[in-house]
């Protein structure tokens, strides 16, 4: 079907209002949230996440799944993130990141950036964005600086996976990367390649653009907008 084209979510942006904020510094920037793996950078196709997940079965036994969204990912992949939910809380919960870390670190020298990335550094660079990421933050700051995007330049701020946050597609990432940038969910738009992703931003009251368009389907292509590729993303959001 037809989907909704840059103009109509362009404009819908443009109509965002500032909520009320508890922090008491709210700016009128409107903010860019990022997923990591899949819409800045490819880091997912290069880990070996089935040799993570059974180094974390070798840790901790068997456990029972959880209840979280569809994606494509492969059932290693979703297993691994799985797992971070259902030991949330759980004192083995450091150990098992740092297991799976292991192999998302090793793949950094192979990832690639995803399509038109490379020309929005400009972009990034012009106001607020955060990167809110399943990985744990020091692999994603280190796969970030290695493709050149720097913390404090073109990324202000980088909210990864950690014992105390509830990880996508819980919000709680979405509102702390607001929360650190002084601006209010609602003047945000996160843009992601999952429905863990869409599920955060819509959750947390932010906007959501979708990239690329054909990662959503059915229902949840229905609820949010897309964009084929990231530059497209980021002209929409009026990002010069
Ligand atoms: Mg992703």
């Amino acid at each position: 079907m037809a989907s909704k084209d840059s103009r109509s979510w362009g404009s819908r942006l443009g109509a965002c209002t500032i909520a009320s904020w508890h922090s008491g510094d709210v700016t009128d920037t409107h903010a860019l949230l990022l997923d990591l793996d899949r819409t800045l950078v490819d880091l997912q196709s290069y880990t070996n996440y089935a040799a993570a997940l059974a180094d974390v079965q070798e840790l901790v036994g068997e456990w029972s799944d959880v209840d979280v969204p569809t994606t494509d990912w492969d059932r290693a992949t979703m297993s691994c993130m799985s797992v971070l939910h259902a030991f949330f809380g759980d004192a083995r919960w450091s150990q098992i990141s740092a297991t799976i870390a292991r192999h998302e670190r090793a793949a950094i020298p192979q990832s690639d950036l995803m399509p038109t990335v490379q020309e929005c550094f400009v972009r990034l660079v012009s106001g607020p964005t955060a990167v809110i990421t399943l990985l744990p933050g020091d692999v994603a700051r280190d796969v970030l600086e290695f493709h050149g995007l720097r913390i404090g330049q073109e990324i202000d701020v980088v909210v990864g996976r950690d014992p105390a946050m509830r990880p996508k597609p819980e919000p709680d990432g979405v509102i702390e990367a607001c929360r650190i940038l002084g601006v209010a969910p609602g003047s945000a738009t996160m843009v992601g390649d999952s429905t863990w992703d869409a599920q955060a931003a819509l959750a947390a009251g932010a906007t959501f653009v979708g990239v690329p368009a054909d990662g959503f389907e059915g229902d949840m292509r229905e609820r949010v907008a897309t964009a084929p590729t990231m530059d497209q993303a980021l002209q929409g959001l009026g990002r010069e």
